[in-house]
Protein backbone atom coordinates (compact mmCIF):
# COMPACT_ATOMS: atom_id res chain seq x y z
CA UNK A 1 0.00 0.00 0.00
CA UNK A 2 1.17 3.37 -1.00
CA UNK A 3 0.47 5.74 1.83
CA UNK A 4 0.92 9.15 0.34
CA UNK A 5 0.55 11.13 3.12
CA UNK A 6 3.61 9.45 4.92
CA UNK A 7 5.72 7.99 1.98
CA UNK A 8 7.22 11.87 0.82
CA UNK A 9 7.86 12.87 4.40
CA UNK A 10 9.60 9.44 5.22
CA UNK A 11 11.81 9.61 1.52
CA UNK A 12 12.79 13.60 2.19
CA UNK A 13 14.25 12.66 5.78
CA UNK A 14 16.00 9.71 4.42
CA UNK A 15 17.24 11.31 1.69
CA UNK A 16 18.55 14.27 3.78
CA UNK A 17 20.06 12.33 6.53
CA UNK A 18 21.74 10.78 3.40
CA UNK A 19 23.08 13.90 2.30
CA UNK A 20 24.73 15.04 5.06
CA UNK A 21 26.20 11.04 6.28
CA UNK A 22 24.11 11.09 8.91
CA UNK A 23 25.87 7.70 10.15
CA UNK A 24 28.06 8.84 13.18
CA UNK A 25 25.01 11.02 14.12
CA UNK A 26 23.09 8.26 14.47
CA UNK A 27 25.78 5.12 15.67
CA UNK A 28 25.95 8.06 18.67
CA UNK A 29 22.45 7.76 19.60
CA UNK A 30 22.35 5.02 20.55
CA UNK A 31 23.85 3.95 24.42
CA UNK A 32 23.50 7.85 24.77
CA UNK A 33 24.11 9.83 27.87
CA UNK A 34 22.16 13.01 28.39
CA UNK A 35 24.92 15.18 29.99
CA UNK A 36 24.04 18.63 32.15
CA UNK A 37 22.90 21.25 29.83
CA UNK A 38 24.68 24.18 29.97
CA UNK A 39 23.85 27.61 28.65
CA UNK A 40 26.66 27.33 26.18
CA UNK A 41 28.92 24.87 24.57
CA UNK A 42 32.11 25.90 22.87
CA UNK A 43 34.01 23.70 20.72
CA UNK A 44 37.83 23.92 20.49
CA UNK A 45 39.93 25.74 23.38
CA UNK A 46 41.57 28.00 21.46
CA UNK A 47 42.52 31.41 21.42
CA UNK A 48 38.73 32.12 20.24
CA UNK A 49 36.97 29.27 21.65
CA UNK A 50 38.59 30.61 24.81
CA UNK A 51 37.76 33.91 24.37
CA UNK A 52 34.33 33.43 24.22
CA UNK A 53 33.97 31.38 26.91
CA UNK A 54 35.37 33.92 29.24
CA UNK A 55 32.93 36.66 27.99
CA UNK A 56 30.13 34.51 28.64
CA UNK A 57 31.20 33.19 32.05
CA UNK A 58 31.81 36.76 32.60
CA UNK A 59 28.40 37.67 31.86
CA UNK A 60 27.01 34.82 34.20
CA UNK A 61 26.10 32.03 31.27
CA UNK A 62 27.12 28.39 32.51
CA UNK A 63 29.93 27.23 29.70
CA UNK A 64 31.64 24.06 28.74
CA UNK A 65 34.64 23.92 26.29
CA UNK A 66 34.96 20.53 24.34
CA UNK A 67 38.27 19.90 23.10
CA UNK A 68 39.26 17.33 20.85
CA UNK A 69 43.07 17.15 21.32
CA UNK A 70 45.06 16.60 24.74
CA UNK A 71 46.36 19.97 25.17
CA UNK A 72 44.78 23.56 25.51
CA UNK A 73 45.56 26.11 23.26
CA UNK A 74 45.09 24.91 19.06
CA UNK A 75 46.76 26.51 16.75
CA UNK A 76 49.27 28.29 19.30
CA UNK A 77 51.73 25.15 20.42
CA UNK A 78 54.68 25.78 22.65
CA UNK A 79 57.88 22.81 22.40
CA UNK A 80 58.48 22.50 25.69
CA UNK A 81 60.80 19.53 25.26
CA UNK A 82 63.19 22.28 23.24
CA UNK A 83 65.43 25.28 24.71
CA UNK A 84 63.51 27.91 24.96
CA UNK A 85 60.35 26.67 24.06
CA UNK A 86 60.16 27.33 20.54
CA UNK A 87 56.87 28.02 19.09
CA UNK A 88 55.41 25.28 16.41
CA UNK A 89 52.40 27.61 15.85
CA UNK A 90 51.45 31.63 16.65
CA UNK A 91 54.81 33.10 16.80
CA UNK A 92 55.13 36.29 18.25
CA UNK A 93 53.13 39.44 18.53
CA UNK A 94 53.20 43.48 18.75
CA UNK A 95 52.18 45.12 21.87
CA UNK A 96 49.42 46.43 19.73
CA UNK A 97 47.60 42.74 19.75
CA UNK A 98 45.43 44.40 22.52
CA UNK A 99 43.15 41.52 23.40
CA UNK A 100 45.89 39.21 23.78
CA UNK A 101 48.14 40.83 25.93
CA UNK A 102 45.23 42.06 28.12
CA UNK A 103 44.47 38.12 28.05
CA UNK A 104 48.11 37.72 29.20
CA UNK A 105 48.37 40.15 32.08
CA UNK A 106 44.55 39.76 33.14
CA UNK A 107 45.54 35.52 33.66
CA UNK A 108 49.14 36.38 35.01
CA UNK A 109 51.18 35.28 31.79
CA UNK A 110 54.53 37.00 31.89
CA UNK A 111 55.54 38.94 28.54
CA UNK A 112 59.15 38.70 27.08
CA UNK A 113 60.33 41.51 24.69
CA UNK A 114 61.63 39.93 21.32
CA UNK A 115 62.80 43.87 20.86
CA UNK A 116 66.47 42.64 21.18
CA UNK A 117 66.14 39.55 18.72
CA UNK A 118 64.48 41.43 15.83
CA UNK A 119 68.03 42.33 14.32
CA UNK A 120 69.22 38.41 14.14
CA UNK A 121 66.10 37.77 11.77
CA UNK A 122 66.52 40.42 9.46
CA UNK A 123 69.96 39.12 9.20
CA UNK A 124 69.11 36.33 6.54
CA UNK A 125 71.60 34.84 4.28
CA UNK A 126 71.04 34.24 1.12
CA UNK A 127 70.22 31.32 -0.95
CA UNK A 128 69.55 30.63 -4.80
CA UNK A 129 69.96 28.79 -7.30
CA UNK A 130 72.48 26.78 -5.29
CA UNK A 131 74.65 29.58 -4.24
CA UNK A 132 75.38 31.79 -1.47
CA UNK A 133 74.84 35.39 -2.15
CA UNK A 134 76.37 38.07 0.56
CA UNK A 135 74.34 41.04 1.65
CA UNK A 136 76.30 43.46 0.70
CA UNK A 137 76.51 41.74 -3.38
CA UNK A 138 72.76 41.31 -3.86
CA UNK A 139 71.67 44.51 -5.22
CA UNK A 140 74.59 43.92 -8.31
CA UNK A 141 73.96 39.91 -7.86
CA UNK A 142 72.66 38.75 -11.72
CA UNK A 143 69.83 36.48 -9.71
CA UNK A 144 68.45 40.24 -8.64
CA UNK A 145 64.97 40.60 -10.44
CA UNK A 146 63.77 43.92 -8.36
CA UNK A 147 63.57 47.49 -9.89
CA UNK A 148 66.66 49.49 -9.55
CA UNK A 149 64.84 51.66 -6.72
CA UNK A 150 64.79 48.47 -4.87
CA UNK A 151 67.29 46.69 -5.60
CA UNK A 152 69.56 46.63 -2.26
CA UNK A 153 66.52 44.67 -0.32
CA UNK A 154 66.49 41.21 0.20
CA UNK A 155 64.17 38.92 -1.27
CA UNK A 156 62.68 38.02 2.15
CA UNK A 157 61.62 41.86 2.93
CA UNK A 158 61.23 43.12 -0.42
CA UNK A 159 57.65 41.65 -0.56
CA UNK A 160 56.66 44.00 2.54
CA UNK A 161 58.21 46.75 1.58
CA UNK A 162 56.48 46.69 -1.59
CA UNK A 163 53.13 46.54 -0.20
CA UNK A 164 53.87 49.20 2.12
CA UNK A 165 54.19 51.74 -1.21
CA UNK A 166 51.39 50.03 -3.41
CA UNK A 167 48.74 48.56 -1.11
CA UNK A 168 45.63 50.04 -1.59
CA UNK A 169 43.80 49.65 1.40
CA UNK A 170 43.82 52.37 4.46
CA UNK A 171 42.43 50.23 7.31
CA UNK A 172 42.54 46.49 7.49
CA UNK A 173 38.84 46.09 7.60
CA UNK A 174 38.79 47.39 4.33
CA UNK A 175 39.52 44.00 2.77
CA UNK A 176 36.04 42.54 3.18
CA UNK A 177 34.09 45.63 2.03
CA UNK A 178 32.04 45.57 -1.38
CA UNK A 179 33.74 48.60 -2.73
CA UNK A 180 36.38 46.18 -2.63
CA UNK A 181 35.60 43.32 -4.54
CA UNK A 182 37.20 44.43 -7.64
CA UNK A 183 40.18 43.50 -5.77
CA UNK A 184 39.27 39.96 -5.17
CA UNK A 185 41.59 38.63 -7.93
CA UNK A 186 44.25 36.54 -7.86
CA UNK A 187 47.73 38.24 -5.99
CA UNK A 188 49.68 37.76 -9.04
CA UNK A 189 47.00 39.40 -11.57
CA UNK A 190 46.84 42.45 -9.22
CA UNK A 191 50.68 42.83 -8.96
CA UNK A 192 51.60 42.28 -12.68
CA UNK A 193 48.74 45.31 -13.05
CA UNK A 194 50.94 47.14 -10.76
CA UNK A 195 54.04 46.91 -12.77
CA UNK A 196 55.87 44.01 -11.27
CA UNK A 197 57.64 42.13 -13.20
CA UNK A 198 57.07 37.45 -12.99
CA UNK A 199 60.63 37.37 -12.01
CA UNK A 200 60.47 39.33 -8.78
CA UNK A 201 57.05 38.02 -7.87
CA UNK A 202 58.61 34.64 -8.33
CA UNK A 203 61.28 35.41 -6.20
CA UNK A 204 59.84 37.33 -3.61
CA UNK A 205 56.53 36.03 -3.33
CA UNK A 206 56.24 31.94 -4.92
CA UNK A 207 59.71 30.88 -3.33
CA UNK A 208 58.57 30.73 0.50
CA UNK A 209 54.70 31.91 -0.25
CA UNK A 210 53.13 33.24 3.31
CA UNK A 211 49.21 32.13 1.95
CA UNK A 212 48.38 29.86 -0.73
CA UNK A 213 51.06 27.43 -2.77
CA UNK A 214 51.28 30.59 -5.24
CA UNK A 215 50.71 34.18 -5.84
CA UNK A 216 48.32 32.40 -8.34
CA UNK A 217 45.86 31.19 -6.13
CA UNK A 218 45.61 33.18 -3.54
CA UNK A 219 43.19 36.59 -3.49
CA UNK A 220 45.03 39.74 -3.76
CA UNK A 221 42.71 41.69 -0.88
CA UNK A 222 44.07 38.74 1.16
CA UNK A 223 47.40 39.84 1.34
CA UNK A 224 46.52 43.18 1.60
CA UNK A 225 44.74 42.59 4.64
CA UNK A 226 47.96 41.21 5.84
CA UNK A 227 49.94 44.16 5.16
CA UNK A 228 47.79 46.61 6.08
CA UNK A 229 47.44 44.77 9.54
CA UNK A 230 51.11 44.76 9.91
CA UNK A 231 51.26 48.24 8.85
CA UNK A 232 48.72 49.31 11.57
CA UNK A 233 50.37 47.45 14.38
CA UNK A 234 53.73 48.71 13.60
CA UNK A 235 52.28 52.46 13.11
CA UNK A 236 50.56 51.63 17.02
CA UNK A 237 54.18 51.07 18.25
CA UNK A 238 56.34 53.46 16.18
CA UNK A 239 57.30 55.32 19.22
CA UNK A 240 56.98 52.46 21.61
CA UNK A 241 60.78 50.69 22.68
CA UNK A 242 59.40 47.55 22.63
CA UNK A 243 58.05 46.12 18.77
CA UNK A 244 57.64 42.75 19.92
CA UNK A 245 56.77 40.05 22.76
CA UNK A 246 56.45 36.50 23.34
CA UNK A 247 55.20 34.47 26.52
CA UNK A 248 57.03 33.29 29.03
CA UNK A 249 57.14 29.76 28.82
CA UNK A 250 55.60 29.97 25.10
CA UNK A 251 52.95 31.51 23.82
CA UNK A 252 51.04 28.25 24.81
CA UNK A 253 51.11 29.78 28.25
CA UNK A 254 48.62 32.32 27.21
CA UNK A 255 45.78 29.71 26.12
CA UNK A 256 46.49 27.79 29.35
CA UNK A 257 45.93 30.66 31.82
CA UNK A 258 42.63 31.38 30.22
CA UNK A 259 41.78 28.26 30.18
CA UNK A 260 42.79 27.69 34.14
CA UNK A 261 40.27 30.97 35.04
CA UNK A 262 37.42 29.04 33.63
CA UNK A 263 34.66 27.72 36.14
CA UNK A 264 34.20 24.12 34.17
CA UNK A 265 37.53 22.89 32.99
CA UNK A 266 37.88 22.12 29.64
CA UNK A 267 37.03 18.72 28.67
CA UNK A 268 39.99 17.54 26.60
CA UNK A 269 39.74 14.41 24.09
CA UNK A 270 36.68 15.13 22.99
CA UNK A 271 35.92 15.25 19.54
CA UNK A 272 33.32 16.32 18.09
CA UNK A 273 31.72 14.74 15.03
CA UNK A 274 27.83 16.01 14.47
CA UNK A 275 26.13 19.20 16.46
CA UNK A 276 21.83 19.21 16.15
CA UNK A 277 19.74 22.54 16.75
CA UNK A 278 16.15 22.85 16.56
CA UNK A 279 14.07 25.58 17.95
CA UNK A 280 13.85 24.51 21.62
CA UNK A 281 18.13 23.84 21.92
CA UNK A 282 21.25 21.76 20.58
CA UNK A 283 23.04 18.89 21.18
CA UNK A 284 26.69 18.34 19.89
CA UNK A 285 27.64 14.56 19.44
CA UNK A 286 31.26 13.55 20.33
CA UNK A 287 32.78 10.44 18.57
CA UNK A 288 33.18 8.29 21.93
CA UNK A 289 29.30 8.53 21.78
CA UNK A 290 28.67 11.10 24.44
CA UNK A 291 25.55 13.95 23.18
CA UNK A 292 26.29 17.34 25.32
CA UNK A 293 23.12 19.97 25.32
CA UNK A 294 22.89 23.75 25.66
CA UNK A 295 21.26 26.45 24.54
CA UNK A 296 23.92 28.02 22.41
CA UNK A 297 26.81 26.12 20.56
CA UNK A 298 29.80 27.86 19.26
CA UNK A 299 31.84 26.61 16.97
CA UNK A 300 35.22 27.70 16.52
CA UNK A 301 37.31 25.06 14.23
CA UNK A 302 38.72 25.89 11.03
CA UNK A 303 36.48 25.18 7.72
CA UNK A 304 39.09 22.80 6.75
CA UNK A 305 37.66 20.72 9.88
CA UNK A 306 34.12 21.51 10.12
CA UNK A 307 33.55 20.41 6.76
CA UNK A 308 33.92 16.89 8.21
CA UNK A 309 31.77 17.79 11.30
CA UNK A 310 27.94 16.56 10.56
CA UNK A 311 25.66 19.75 10.47
CA UNK A 312 21.70 19.07 11.16
CA UNK A 313 19.73 21.12 9.24
CA UNK A 314 22.53 21.67 6.97
CA UNK A 315 24.20 25.06 6.73
CA UNK A 316 23.28 25.95 2.72
CA UNK A 317 23.84 28.78 0.09
CA UNK A 318 26.97 30.77 0.45
CA UNK A 319 27.58 29.59 3.53
CA UNK A 320 27.74 26.51 2.94
CA UNK A 321 30.24 27.02 -0.09
CA UNK A 322 32.61 28.75 2.34
CA UNK A 323 32.57 26.07 4.73
CA UNK A 324 32.88 23.26 2.13
CA UNK A 325 35.78 25.56 -0.35
CA UNK A 326 38.00 27.57 2.07
CA UNK A 327 41.47 25.77 2.37
CA UNK A 328 43.99 26.12 5.41
CA UNK A 329 47.73 26.89 4.36
CA UNK A 330 50.20 24.55 3.99
CA UNK A 331 53.20 24.69 6.83
CA UNK A 332 55.16 21.94 7.82
CA UNK A 333 58.19 22.83 10.66
CA UNK A 334 61.39 20.96 11.62
CA UNK A 335 62.77 22.11 15.06
CA UNK A 336 66.37 21.80 15.12
CA UNK A 337 69.01 21.45 18.12
CA UNK A 338 72.33 22.46 16.75
CA UNK A 339 75.16 20.40 18.82
CA UNK A 340 77.52 22.85 17.93
CA UNK A 341 77.33 26.48 16.21
CA UNK A 342 78.10 25.70 12.93
CA UNK A 343 77.70 29.16 11.49
CA UNK A 344 80.74 30.06 13.63
CA UNK A 345 83.30 28.04 11.15
CA UNK A 346 81.39 28.91 8.03
CA UNK A 347 81.28 32.62 8.65
CA UNK A 348 77.67 32.90 7.94
CA UNK A 349 73.91 34.07 9.14
CA UNK A 350 72.30 30.91 10.44
CA UNK A 351 68.73 32.36 9.29
CA UNK A 352 68.21 31.50 5.67
CA UNK A 353 66.11 32.74 3.21
CA UNK A 354 66.01 29.74 0.41
CA UNK A 355 64.54 28.42 -3.07
CA UNK A 356 65.79 24.83 -1.70
CA UNK A 357 64.18 22.67 -0.03
CA UNK A 358 64.80 23.83 3.12
CA UNK A 359 63.31 26.71 2.77
CA UNK A 360 63.58 29.57 5.39
CA UNK A 361 65.55 28.69 8.40
CA UNK A 362 65.28 30.81 11.28
CA UNK A 363 67.61 30.55 14.30
CA UNK A 364 65.89 30.89 17.92
CA UNK A 365 67.11 33.61 19.96
CA UNK A 366 64.85 32.66 22.73
CA UNK A 367 67.79 32.72 25.59
CA UNK A 368 68.70 34.69 28.49
CA UNK A 369 71.17 36.28 26.14
CA UNK A 370 69.62 37.61 22.78
CA UNK A 371 72.96 36.66 20.77
CA UNK A 372 72.34 33.08 22.14
CA UNK A 373 70.63 30.73 19.32
CA UNK A 374 68.98 28.25 21.65
CA UNK A 375 67.76 25.73 18.25
CA UNK A 376 66.61 26.57 14.50
CA UNK A 377 62.94 26.30 13.09
CA UNK A 378 62.85 25.23 9.67
CA UNK A 379 59.62 26.79 7.55
CA UNK A 380 58.45 24.50 4.62
CA UNK A 381 55.77 26.71 3.08
CA UNK A 382 53.46 26.13 0.34
CA UNK A 383 54.79 23.31 -2.08
CA UNK A 384 57.79 22.03 -0.06
CA UNK A 385 55.19 21.31 2.99
CA UNK A 386 52.82 19.60 0.28
CA UNK A 387 55.82 17.36 -0.77
CA UNK A 388 56.55 16.34 2.77
CA UNK A 389 52.98 15.42 3.46
CA UNK A 390 52.86 13.56 1.04
CA UNK A 391 56.15 10.90 1.76
CA UNK A 392 56.93 9.37 5.43
CA UNK A 393 57.38 11.52 7.99
CA UNK A 394 61.08 10.48 8.64
CA UNK A 395 61.37 10.51 4.68
CA UNK A 396 60.73 14.29 4.93
CA UNK A 397 62.64 14.80 7.96
CA UNK A 398 65.58 12.85 6.25
CA UNK A 399 65.62 14.80 3.46
CA UNK A 400 65.05 17.89 4.70
CA UNK A 401 67.96 18.09 6.78
CA UNK A 402 70.35 16.44 4.01
CA UNK A 403 69.66 19.12 2.22
CA UNK A 404 70.77 21.92 4.56
CA UNK A 405 73.41 19.83 5.21
CA UNK A 406 74.33 19.84 1.43
CA UNK A 407 74.09 23.78 1.09
CA UNK A 408 76.01 24.22 4.70
CA UNK A 409 78.36 21.66 5.01
CA UNK A 410 79.96 22.76 8.38
CA UNK A 411 76.11 21.56 9.31
CA UNK A 412 76.71 18.15 8.77
CA UNK A 413 76.13 15.86 11.78
CA UNK A 414 75.60 19.40 13.41
CA UNK A 415 71.60 19.04 13.72
CA UNK A 416 69.73 17.40 16.49
CA UNK A 417 65.89 16.94 15.26
CA UNK A 418 63.47 17.19 18.24
CA UNK A 419 60.57 18.50 16.27
CA UNK A 420 58.25 18.03 13.51
CA UNK A 421 54.96 19.14 13.00
CA UNK A 422 52.40 19.26 9.72
CA UNK A 423 49.91 21.87 10.27
CA UNK A 424 47.69 19.85 7.20
CA UNK A 425 48.36 16.51 8.17
CA UNK A 426 46.66 17.17 11.81
CA UNK A 427 42.96 16.21 11.78
CA UNK A 428 42.04 19.45 14.39
CA UNK A 429 43.45 22.09 12.35
CA UNK A 430 44.15 20.68 8.34
CA UNK A 431 46.50 23.49 7.56
CA UNK A 432 47.49 26.79 9.27
CA UNK A 433 45.20 30.22 8.61
CA UNK A 434 42.70 30.52 6.03
CA UNK A 435 44.12 31.15 2.54
CA UNK A 436 41.05 33.22 0.53
CA UNK A 437 41.56 31.93 -2.69
CA UNK A 438 40.57 35.07 -6.07
CA UNK A 439 36.91 35.29 -5.50
CA UNK A 440 36.24 34.14 -2.22
CA UNK A 441 36.10 37.02 -0.58
CA UNK A 442 33.50 38.80 -2.48
CA UNK A 443 31.89 35.34 -2.48
CA UNK A 444 31.09 34.26 0.56
CA UNK A 445 32.90 36.10 3.88
CA UNK A 446 29.81 37.90 5.12
CA UNK A 447 27.81 34.68 5.14
CA UNK A 448 30.38 32.30 6.61
CA UNK A 449 29.89 33.15 10.23
CA UNK A 450 26.45 34.24 9.88
CA UNK A 451 24.37 31.80 12.97
CA UNK A 452 22.97 29.20 11.64
CA UNK A 453 20.13 29.03 14.56
CA UNK A 454 21.73 28.62 17.36
CA UNK A 455 24.95 27.54 16.11
CA UNK A 456 27.74 30.30 16.10
CA UNK A 457 30.76 30.77 14.33
CA UNK A 458 33.86 32.41 15.59
CA UNK A 459 38.21 31.40 15.15
CA UNK A 460 40.78 33.61 12.93
CA UNK A 461 38.61 32.78 9.49
CA UNK A 462 36.06 34.90 10.96
CA UNK A 463 37.90 37.90 11.59
CA UNK A 464 37.19 41.38 10.06
CA UNK A 465 40.07 44.21 10.98
CA UNK A 466 42.87 41.78 12.62
CA UNK A 467 45.24 38.72 11.60
CA UNK A 468 46.65 35.78 13.90
CA UNK A 469 46.04 35.40 17.60
CA UNK A 470 44.35 38.62 17.59
CA UNK A 471 42.02 38.14 14.85
CA UNK A 472 41.09 34.88 16.54
CA UNK A 473 40.81 36.89 20.00
CA UNK A 474 38.15 39.41 18.00
CA UNK A 475 36.56 36.98 16.86
CA UNK A 476 35.65 35.12 19.75
CA UNK A 477 34.79 38.37 21.13
CA UNK A 478 32.53 38.94 18.51
CA UNK A 479 30.76 35.92 19.01
CA UNK A 480 30.07 35.98 22.72
CA UNK A 481 28.63 39.44 22.12
CA UNK A 482 26.45 37.86 18.90
CA UNK A 483 25.06 35.20 21.41
CA UNK A 484 24.19 37.75 24.65
CA UNK A 485 22.47 39.77 22.37
CA UNK A 486 20.81 37.04 20.81
C1 LIG B 1 53.05 27.99 12.10
C2 LIG B 1 52.14 29.09 12.59
C3 LIG B 1 52.66 30.35 12.80
C4 LIG B 1 51.84 31.38 13.25
N1 LIG B 1 52.38 32.60 13.53
C5 LIG B 1 51.61 33.57 14.06
C6 LIG B 1 52.19 34.77 14.52
O1 LIG B 1 53.41 34.95 14.50
N2 LIG B 1 51.35 35.72 15.03
C7 LIG B 1 50.00 35.53 15.09
O2 LIG B 1 49.30 36.43 15.56
N3 LIG B 1 49.43 34.38 14.69
C8 LIG B 1 50.20 33.40 14.18
N4 LIG B 1 49.64 32.21 13.81
C9 LIG B 1 48.19 32.09 13.74
C10 LIG B 1 47.52 31.86 15.10
O3 LIG B 1 48.22 30.88 15.81
C11 LIG B 1 46.07 31.41 14.82
O4 LIG B 1 45.44 32.37 14.00
C12 LIG B 1 45.22 31.28 16.08
O5 LIG B 1 45.91 30.60 17.09
C13 LIG B 1 43.93 30.57 15.71
O6 LIG B 1 43.11 30.45 16.85
P1 LIG B 1 41.62 29.89 16.66
O7 LIG B 1 41.00 29.87 17.98
O8 LIG B 1 40.95 30.62 15.56
O9 LIG B 1 41.82 28.42 16.09
P2 LIG B 1 42.49 27.13 16.78
O10 LIG B 1 43.63 27.54 17.62
O11 LIG B 1 42.77 26.20 15.66
O12 LIG B 1 41.35 26.57 17.73
C14 LIG B 1 40.40 25.62 17.32
C15 LIG B 1 40.37 24.52 18.36
O13 LIG B 1 39.38 23.59 17.98
C16 LIG B 1 39.87 22.28 18.27
N5 LIG B 1 39.16 21.33 17.43
C17 LIG B 1 39.30 21.12 16.10
N6 LIG B 1 38.47 20.18 15.69
C18 LIG B 1 37.77 19.78 16.78
C19 LIG B 1 36.73 18.83 16.98
N7 LIG B 1 36.24 18.10 15.98
N8 LIG B 1 36.25 18.67 18.23
C20 LIG B 1 36.71 19.41 19.27
N9 LIG B 1 37.68 20.32 19.12
C21 LIG B 1 38.19 20.51 17.89
C22 LIG B 1 41.34 22.38 17.95
O14 LIG B 1 42.08 21.34 18.54
C23 LIG B 1 41.67 23.76 18.47
O15 LIG B 1 42.11 23.71 19.80
C24 LIG B 1 50.45 31.15 13.42
C25 LIG B 1 49.93 29.87 13.23
C26 LIG B 1 50.77 28.83 12.85
C27 LIG B 1 50.21 27.45 12.73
Amino acid sequence: MNDSRHGPTAVTRRTVLKAMGAAPLMAASGPVRALNKTDAIVIGAGLSGLNAALLLEGAGLSVKVLEGRNRIGGRVQSLRNIPGSPEVGGTAFAPGYARLVDAANKYGVGLVDITPTIPYFMNQQIYLQDQFISNQDWATSALNPFPDQFKKIPPNAYFNVLMGAINPLKNSDEWVSPANASLDISLHDWLVKMGQSEAAIELAYNTNPTHGMSAHDISALLVMFAATFGTKQRELTANNAIKGYTAANGNQSIPEAMANALKNEVQLQSTVTGIRTNSSGAEVHLADGTVHRADRVICSVPCTVLRRIKIDPLLSGKQALGVRTLDSQKINQLHVVPKSPFWEKDGMSPTMFTDSLAGMVIAEHKGADPRDVTSLSIWLRGERAAWCDQVNQQVAIDAVIADLERIRPAAKGQLEVLGYKSWYRDQFSSGDWAIWAPGQVSGFFHELAKPHGRLHFCGEHTAVANRGMEGAMESGERVAMEILLA
